[in-house]
C-alpha cells in the first residue's frame, strides 16, 4: 500500500515538473513514506527521518516532508519532534501535493494536511511513469471498518471507502498501455469492496471486468479477510484464467480464544474449511498468510495451537510478527502482556518450522513445467528472474529480450526463497 502511495506521489511530482534521483544528496525535495502498523516499522521510519534531518541541517533550502501512517497519526506533534520538517502529509491528502508545494515554495510556510474525514483527493496519473516496469498495484479501496483489536489501520487510514469500478478500469488501461503485464489489486479487505454506481459492483464483479482487458496477463489481489471470503470469489479462481492461483489470507492465530480477543470474526475450523475449498480447485493452490505471536494473554497452549494450524495447513509462506502495542487500539489496554523474550522465542520456533514447510512446498514444484512472467535479471545478474503463477521466484538462463514476456520453465531445483529451472525454448 505504501509502495502504491509512493508511486502516486511520484507521478504527481513528475507532473509538477520534478525528476527523480537515486541520491538524496541531489534532491530538492525529500518525502519519507512511513508505516506505523508495528513498532519496528515505526522505529525504522524515525531513524530515517533522523538521518534526513541532518541533510536538511546542512542544506536548509531543501523541502523535507513526512507522509504515510505516522504522518496521519501524529500530525502536528511530528513538527514538535522534528522542527525542521516542512510538510506532514496525511494518507488521504496525497492528491493535493501540487497545491501544497506551491504554498510551501511561495509562502515559505510549514504545512500539516491530515484530514481523514474526506474521501481521498483524486490523484493525477503521469503517462509513462510505469514504462520500464512489468507489474504494478492498483488500490481499489481505502481504510478499514474491521477494528481488529490490535490494529492501528482504521485509525490512520480511516473508514472503508471503495473506488468506482470505472476509475479502477481507467487506471488499469493506463498501466497496460505503458507495458504493465501484471496488476495486484490492493485493499485492507478486498472482499468487502462494494462500489455503488449505476448498479452495485462487488469484488468478484470487478475481477470479471478487469479480466477482459487486452494485454493483462495476470491479476493478483491482497489482502483477503477470511470472514468475508465468499464462494463467488472462490469461483473466480476457477472461472478466470488471468487470476493467479494464490491467495494471501491472514489467519493471525490458531487459537479460537485469541481469535475472539482479536475480534477477527472467524474460527480456526472456518479458516481450515476455506483452505479446503481453495485447494479443491487445485491441490497446488498457493496459500500465504500473516501470523502474530505474543498477543496479550497468549498462553503456551494458544501458541501450540498456532503451530498446529501451521503444520495442518502447510502454508507456502508466512509473514510472522511479534505483537506490539499500538497506541489507541483495544489490545493496548489489555492485561497479561507477553514478555519480549518469550515473544522472540515463540517467533523463532515458528519461523524455523515454517522454513521447513516452505522448502517442502517448493520441492513439490520440481519436475513441473511452469509459466513464468519474466521480470528482469536476477540479483547476481547471471540469470533471468520472474515469478510463477503461485508467486514463487523462478531463476533461469535466458535472453534479456524475454523480460516482460510469459515463458515456460522446467523446474529443476528448489530453495527456501526461490526455484531454479531450464527455459523451454518453444515457449
Ligand atoms: N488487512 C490485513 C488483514 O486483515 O489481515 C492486514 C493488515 S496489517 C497492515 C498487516 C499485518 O500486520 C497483519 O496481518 C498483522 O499480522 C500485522 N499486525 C497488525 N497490527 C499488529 C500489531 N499491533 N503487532 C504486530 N503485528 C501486527
Ligand atoms: Fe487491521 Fe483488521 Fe482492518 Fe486488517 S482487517 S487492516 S488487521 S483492522
Amino acid at each position: 500500500m505504501n509502495e502504491y502511495d509512493s508511486d502516486c506521489l511520484g507521478q504527481q511530482l513528475m507532473n509538477y515538473g520534478l525528476t527523480a534521483t537515486d541520491n538524496h544528496e541531489d534532491a530538492g525535495l525529500i518525502m519519507i513514506n512511513t508505516c506505523t502498523v508495528r513498532a519496528k516499522a515505526q522505529q525504522k521510519a524515525f531513524s530515517l527521518i533522523g538521518r534526513m534531518m541532518t541533510v536538511k541541517k546542512r542544506r536548509p533550502d531543501i523541502i523535507l516532508g513526512i507522509m504515510g501512517c505516522i504522518a496521519q497519526q501524529k500530525g502536528i506533534d511530528l513538527l514538535k519532534k522534528f522542527p525542521d520538517v516542512d510538510l506532514i502529509l496525511g494518507t488521504r491528502e496525497i492528491g493535493r501535493i501540487s497545491q501544497i508545494l506551491d504554498r510551501i515554495i511561495k509562502g515559505n510556510e510549514k504545512i500539516v494536511a491530515t484530514d481523514l474525514s474526506i474521501k481521498s483527493i483524486p490523484r493525477e496519473r503521469h503517462d509513462g511513469y510505469f514504462r520500464n516496469r512489468i507489474k504494478s498495484y492498483i488500490s481499489i479501496m481505502e481504510g478499514c471498518n474491521n477494528f481488529c483489536s490490535y490494529c492501528i489501520v482504521p485509525y490512520v487510514r480511516g473508514r472503508e471507502v471503495s473506488r468506482s469500478s470505472q476509475e479502477i478500469m481507467e487506471e488499469a488501461k493506463s498501466l497496460l498501455s505503458q507495458g504493465i503485464k501484471e496488476i495486484t489489486l490492493l485493499g485492507q479487505n478486498v472482499n468487502s469492496y462494494l462500489s455503488a454506481e449505476r448498479e452495485e459492483i462487488t469484488f468478484p464483479m470487478l475481477l470479471r471486468m478487469l479480466s477482459g482487458l487486452n494485454g493483462l496477463n495476470r491479476i493478483r489481489f491482497t489482502t483477503s479477510h477470511p470472514k468475508d471470503l465468499s464462494d463467488d470469489l472462490i469461483n473466480c479462481f476457477k472461472e478466470l484464467p488471468v487470476l493467479c492461483p494464490h491467495i494471501h489470507l491472514p489467519f493471525q492465530s490458531g487459537s479460537d480464544r485469541i481469535l475472539r480477543m482479536m475480534n477477527r470474526g472467524y474460527s480456526r475450523e472456518q479458516y481450515i474449511a476455506l483452505i479446503t475449498k481453495l485447494r479443491d480447485i487445485r491441490p497446488d493452490f498457493a496459500i500465504t498468510s500473516d501470523v502474530m505471536v505474543g498477543f496479550p494473554g497468549e498462553s503456551d497452549k494458544d501458541f501450540q495451537m498456532t503451530i498446529d494450524l501451521i503444520r495442518t495447513i502447510e502454508f507456502d509462506n508466512l509473514f510472522s510478527f511479534k505483537y506490539s502495542d499500538r497506541k489507541g487500539t483495544f489490545s493496548e489496554k489489555m492485561d497479561k502482556k507477553v514478555d519480549e523474550h518469550e515473544k522472540s522465542s515463540r517467533l523463532s520456533i515458528l519461523q524455523s518450522i515454517q522454513k521447513e514447510i516452505t522448502l517442502k512446498r517448493n520441492i513439490k514444484h520440481i519436475g513441473k513445467e511452469e509459466e513464468v512472467l519474466v521480470e528482469g535479471e536476477s540479483k547476481k545478474g547471471v540469470l533471468l528472474t520472474g515469478r510463477n503463477e503461485t508467486n514463487q521466484i523462478v531463476n533461469f538462463l535466458g535472453d534479456i529480450k524475454l523480460i516482460g514476456s510469459l515463458v515456460k520453465v522446467f523446474i529443476k531445483r528448489a530453495f527456501i526463497n526461490s526455484l531454479q529451472g531450464i527455459l523451454n525454448k518453444n515457449h
